[in-house]
This record gives C-alpha cells, sequence and structure tokens, in this order.
C-alpha cells in the first residue's frame, strides 16, 4: 500500500497509484530492517534474498511483480503466468517431479485454478485440437481418482476407456503385462495419477523405467500425470522427467500444502513436445480451422503452442488477454 501511495507527492488518505519499479529494492531492504522484529518480515526477506541469491533474479523485477500483484491494478500480464512467478515456480517443479534425473531443455509453466481447471482445460483443449476425438482409446491407470473415469464418458468427450490395472497384491504396481497394453497404436492416450488415488502409492522406478522403453517405441503416445502427490514422496521422480516429450504433468498446491482453498496448480509441458508436433501434422482442413479459431491472439496461429492454446481455450479464446491468475494467487 505504501509503494501505492508514493505515486502522489500530495496524498488525501486512501487513494494510491501505480507502483513505480524504480529504488523498490533498496525500499524494501529498508523495510526489512526497520521492521526486521515484525511477525512475517523475516520470511519476506527470506523469500527475496531467495530470488536474488539462489536464483539469480532481478530482487526489484521480483519485488514489483509482486507489488504490482497485490494492489491487483493491472491484469496479469503474460497471461499464461507470470514472468518471475514462472521461473521460481518451475524451480520448484524442477527439484520436486524431476530431481537428480537427467532433464534436457526447458518446459513452459500455465498457472491455473487448481488440478481441477487443470483436468477441466486439458480435456477440452486436446479435443478442440483434435488430438483425441470422439471413439478414440485412451488407457487409464487405474484405480484412478474417479473424474478421470467420468469426464472421458461424456457426451462432450466420447472416449473409449481401457484399464491399465494396478496390482494390489503388488504393492499397487503395473505389471509390464498390463502396461503392454499400451504398446496397441489404437491406444492414443495414458492418463494416470502418480502417486495414486485412493491406494497412495508411487510407481515403482522399474515401472517407469519399463513405461519409458514402450515410449521409446510409441513417440506419438499422449501421457498425462497427475502428480499432485508427488511432493509427499522423497525423491519423486515424475514420468515428465522420464517422458518430457510425451508428458504433460499437472501439479496441484491443494493436497501437499492442505490448501484446497487456494485453488492453484500448474500445468508443464516441455518447449520440444509431441503435443505441438502432432497439431503440426494435422489434416489441412483442420489446421485451417484452427488457425481461424486463434487467429485474434497472433498474426501467426499456426505457431501457437499447444500450452498457450491451453491458455485460449480457458477463456473462450476471446477472453484470452483476461485469462491470468495474480500473484496473490
Ligand atoms: C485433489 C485432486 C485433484 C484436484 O486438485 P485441486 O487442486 O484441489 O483442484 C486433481 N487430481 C487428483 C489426483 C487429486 O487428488
Amino acid at each position: 500500500m505504501r509503494e501505492s501511495e508514493r505515486s502522489f507527492s500530495y496524498m488525501p488518505e486512501g487513494v494510491g497509484g501505480f507502483p513505480r519499479r524504480e529504488g523498490i529494492e533498496e525500499r524494501f531492504n529498508q523495510f526489512a530492517r526497520e521492521f526486521a522484529d515484525t511477525p512475517g518480515v523475516k520470511f519476506l526477506a527470506g523469500a527475496v534474498s531467495y530470488v536474488r541469491d539462489q536464483l539469480g533474479l532481478s530482487a526489484g523485477d521480483f519485488l514489483y511483480e509482486m507489488c504490482e500483484g497485490i494492489l491487483a491494478c493491472n491484469y496479469p500480464v503474460p497471461d499464461r503466468m507470470l514472468k518471475l512467478s514462472e521461473i521460481v515456480v518451475g524451480q520448484y517443479i524442477r527439484k520436486e517431479m524431476i530431481g537428480n534425473h537427467p532433464f534436457i531443455g526447458e518446459f513452459d509453466l500455465f498457472a491455473v485454478e487448481g488440478g481441477t481447471a487443470a483436468m477441466t482445460y486439458l480435456f477440452n483443449t486436446i479435443r478442440e485440437n483434435h488430438l483425441l476425438k470422439a471413439g478414440d482409446t485412451i488407457a487409464l491407470g487405474m484405480p484412478i481418482f474417479t473424474p478421470y473415469i467420468e469426464i472421458p464418458e461424456l457426451n462432450d468427450y466420447q472416449l473409449v476407456e481401457l484399464s491399465v490395472n494396478a496390482d494390489p497384491e503388488s504393492r499397487w504396481q503395473y505389471s509390464k503385462k498390463e502396461l503392454d497394453k499400451l504398446r496397441d497404436p489404437k491406444v492414443k492416450a495414458f492418463f494416470l495419477v502418480n502417486p495414486s488415488n485412493p491406494p497412495s502409492v508411487r510407481m515403482s522406478e522399474e515401472s517407469l523405467e519399463y513405461l519409458a522403453s514402450i515410449v521409446k517405441e510409441r513417440p506419438d503416445l499422449i501421457i498425462l500425470t497427475d502428480d499432485v502427490y508427488g511432493t509427499f514422496a522423497d525423491n519423486f521422480v515424475s514420468l515428465f522427467a522420464m517422458c518430457p516429450k510425451n508428458t504433460i504433468l499437472v501439479y496441484s498446491f491443494s493436497k501437499y500444502f492442505g490448501a484446497t482453498g487456494w485453488r492453484l496448480g500448474v500445468i508443464a509441458t516441455h518447449r520440444d513436445n509431441i503435443f505441438d508436433l502432432q497439431i503440426g501434422k494435422l489434416p489441412d482442413a483442420q489446421r485451417q480451422q484452427l488457425n481461424k479459431r486463434y487467429s485474434s491472439i497472433t498474426t501467426e496461429p499456426e505457431k501457437l503452442k499447444f500450452i498457450d492454446r491451453l491458455v485460449a481455450d480457458s477463456r473462450t479464446v476471446a477472453l484470452n488477454h483476461t485469462a491470468g491468475l495474480s500473484t496473490p494467487q
């Protein structure tokens, strides 16, 4: 609020303007020294120090992004995710979902209103972009969070479901025989929750590696891994780390942080992925239809990434510019 009030030289009480970027870091440092004993200030100073000293980002840019977000004086830009927030959360996702596993290249994030929104948006955009169509078969890693069974059955999607069953006698792991179902080219996608809900067991390293070897033979297989429980496991490695080009990662802050009320999650896709590739290879008529759909967003809709299509579709394309979430969220 003080940053906002600074915009006016004569300030009627309760009136403020846009925050100013210039000198914001120095003002914050002074504030942190002055109020060092006030509860919460140490946390704030620690957060700024993490961003500056560990991530090597500009503390001033970060403070400005937070300040503008908290004041809520502008629509959040960029709409997919605020710039520095994407880097900070990306670092967290990298640490918790990839860890020490080898990983080449970068990934993009879309900040969403929980895992719920992630699922809703993904089903919709996958269909709108013809990656899955009515009558297509998708495999589900069973048992699974029931919406993954119910959504594909809706009139909206009309997908055919194939169960890949975990074995309760083998600590809820998928046998090779079950995973081999994914070798059938008829199976267009594999959706799973890992660690699983309800069994609360993560896929073994052996199964992850076996699945990755299948994906080598099925480079077109779309994978959606819902890893909202991944942060409960030590040294967790997501399928996203194993098969980054094929996999959409869903993460939510609801469960680990006991914050279902925040409505906060992210979708991650690798910058080099099969979704963009498959969209690029659609028949001419479908590509032209999609170019028209996204023509209000960019002069080169053909190049619009899958993850940016998700953002657009989440706001019925025409409201793309007001899609963003701000820093309080
Ligand atoms: C709870 C849950 C979700 C929904 O998460 P929210 O962030 O609360 O919307 C999605 N997937 C799984 C597996 C869950 O358990």
